[in-house]
């Protein structure tokens, strides 16, 4: 008998409130979510406050799409300081270009010197000794009149913040979107534990084992190639932009070595590798100042000054990826909660959502330390926030559409939806595009599309453990089920680490574990979350199956999540991959 049979578990009710649920269709049921629930309640905090040392001191103008590098004379009460610019460009010789970096010659100026076209990301320097990079959006070439019909698309992401942590940390840039009509995506479901697979899901369609393969290529440039969505866009005369703001862990360039050539027309990698060693002030976990520049309003300035490049042309495509403020600590996405809502507001007043498609998003929630092991925790790291914008001007002309988006708000979605969304505006303004399924879920659908209440986390591409309808039922951690399969966990993990200078694993102590019956009583999934010595946390899921005839339990890993922070004790990982299994320094 299968020994699940036997027990009498009770259905985990803290997911379900009265009768109020975040997600009730035919396919997915999820229950409804407090962001001030009790258990996450100690976690919540006031963040230290972002303050930089001096101030931006230069700025760049356009005028008649001349670019000017200008010394603001008046608030350092000098009108004759001397500076002098230098260009930073790509070393495509390098074996990484976007990691290598060189300057031209500093070219010496006092209050004002005009920018050559080719020179898009520079660095001043001041006789004060300021020290400051920028990044210039020239005019892109010249190309048809804007199409009336077609509109710019701006994704702008926030890395690892939870729908719920977004109510919490970000009140104000909340409010305003619900206040503004943008369609709050209440069942987004992640696909995979970090921002690479989720990224890939949402910018190519792909599902993680083909991104993965991606990724760890042994050709030099994996990424090059790739059927990226702004390439789409490219193809159809938009101008593109992608930016990450923490360059050592920006999505391509953490997993593989980044692109050899700019993979969009604007690409500032350049500009945030040079801000990058200019003198960091560390808050929240990350440096969040480099020299006078407060990294997140930094870009806050790139994404308005994409908007500002793209006015009036034939579209444009632009991905701005945040890392800096919220990847390290739960509750610092609180300061910049004033300067997004101000963002918006500028960016409607100036008639910027009149014609652009907004996609305000992020990958997963927060996946590090204790708040992972609530129940609310849990829960909201698998689901991100997603809002999505769509001008009058579009709900107009596409009411069904934007109709059908409205009802998905209360959807099981997910990142491969997002990519067929992308695809289904281009659609939308141009015939002859044709929008192909999603490699990765080819069931996957356009959120302007009509989704089938009955679909479930499977026909979203989500799988069991990552899914937010999945009903797991908690086991006592010393049932024998649960012990078993603590003790596989850490056998396989160290059979991944096995040759390398990462330690071996020994069980300390089954932390929790939770099943739930995927076929007739003889198979289950099951997750189990476990603490090592030496001391790592790992959340393993798991297939669990029983073989009647030997009457003994089977188990085969599903993944491996690493639930402590692991940059700091895996620094002898053989590979990148490798790092979330390692602990590095403690005898074998
Ligand atoms: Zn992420």
């Amino acid at each position: 008998m299968w020994p699940f049979r036997a027990r009498t578990y009770t259905y985990p009710s803290e997911h379900i409130n009265g009768d109020t649920f975040l997600i009730k269709t035919a396919g997915c049921t999820i229950g409804r979510m407090d962001p001030f629930a009790n258990d996450i309640l100690p976690y919540l905090s006031e963040p230290e406050p972002i303050r930089c040392d001096g101030e931006v001191q230069t700025y760049v103008t356009k005028i008649h799409g001349h670019v000017y590098l200008n010394v603001n004379s008046t608030a350092i009460r000098n009108s004759s300081l001397l500076c002098c610019y230098a260009g930073i460009y790509r070393n495509l010789s390098a074996a990484i270009p976007d990691d290598n970096i060189f300057y031209s010659e500093c070219v010496p100026f006092v209050n004002r010197i005009p920018i050559e076209k080719n020179t898009s990301s520079l660095r001043v320097t001041c006789e004060n000794g300021y020290d400051n990079v920028h990044y210039v959006f020239h005019e892109p070439p010249p190309d048809a009149v804007k199409h009336a019909k077609r509109p710019n698309v701006l994704m702008i992401g926030i890395d690892a913040l939870s729908r719920l942590n977004f109510i919490r940390t970000m009140p104000k840039t909340v409010e305003f979107c619900q206040r503004n009509g943008w369609i709050d995506l209440k069942g987004y479901n992640k696909i995979l534990h970090n921002t690479y697979p989720n990224m890939m899901a949402a910018m190519t369609g792909k599902d993680p084992n083909a991104s993965m393969s991606i990724g760890n290529a042994k050709n030099t440039f994996p990424f090059e190639d790739i059927d990226f969505i702004w390439k789409h866009f490219k193809s159809r005369g938009y101008t593109t932009a992608y930016a990450e703001d923490w360059p050592l862990v920006s999505t391509f360039n953490f997993v593989g070595p980044g692109f050899l050539r700019p993979p969009t027309d604007y690409y500032p990698r350049a500009y945030f590798v040079a801000q990058s060693t200019l003198p960091e002030k560390v808050f929240c976990g990350l440096p969040q100042c480099y020299g006078p520049q407060h990294v997140g309003l930094g870009m806050i300035k790139l994404i308005e000054d994409f908007t500002s490049a793209i006015k009036n042309r034939a579209g444009g495509f632009g991905l701005f990826w945040s890392n800096s403020f919220s990847h390290s600590d739960l509750n610092c996405p609180k300061n910049l909660d004033k300067p997004y809502l101000r963002l918006f507001e500028r960016l409607k007043r100036n008639g910027v959502l009149r014609d652009t498609v907004v996609i305000f998003f992020s990958d997963h929630g927060f996946r590090f330390g204790e708040i992972v092991e609530t129940t609310t925790g849990w829960l909201e790291n698998r689901l991100p926030f997603l809002y999505i914008w769509l001008p009058s001007a579009f709900r107009t002309r596409h009411p069904k559409q934007y109709r059908n988006l409205v009802a998905n708000a209360r959807a099981l979605t997910s990142p491969y939806d997002l990519h067929m969304t992308l695809k289904h505006i281009l659609a939308l303004h141009d015939p002859t595009y044709s929008m192909l399924p999603s490699p990765g879920c080819a069931d996957c659908k356009s959120l302007l599309e009509e989704i089938n209440p009955a679909r479930t986390c499977s026909d979203a591409g989500i799988p069991p453990y990552w899914c937010s309808c999945s009903k797991y039922i908690a086991m006592p951690t010393d049932d024998i089920v649960a012990t078993r399969a603590a003790v596989f966990c850490v056998d396989d993990i160290n059979r991944s680490v096995e040759g390398t200078n990462c330690s071996q694993y020994t069980l300390g102590r089954t932390l929790e574990a939770k099943y739930f019956e995927v076929a007739d009583s003889t198979i289950a999934n099951m997750f189990v979350r476990v603490l090592t010595v030496p001391p790592a946390k790992f959340e393993v899921n798991l297939r669990a199956g029983y073989d009647e005839r030997v009457g003994e339990l089977e188990f085969s890993t599903i993944s491996v999540d690493r639930l402590d922070r692991y940059e700091p004790v895996a620094w002898c990982s053989p590979t990148k991959d490798m790092r979330r299994y390692c602990h590095c320094g403690a005898v074998n």
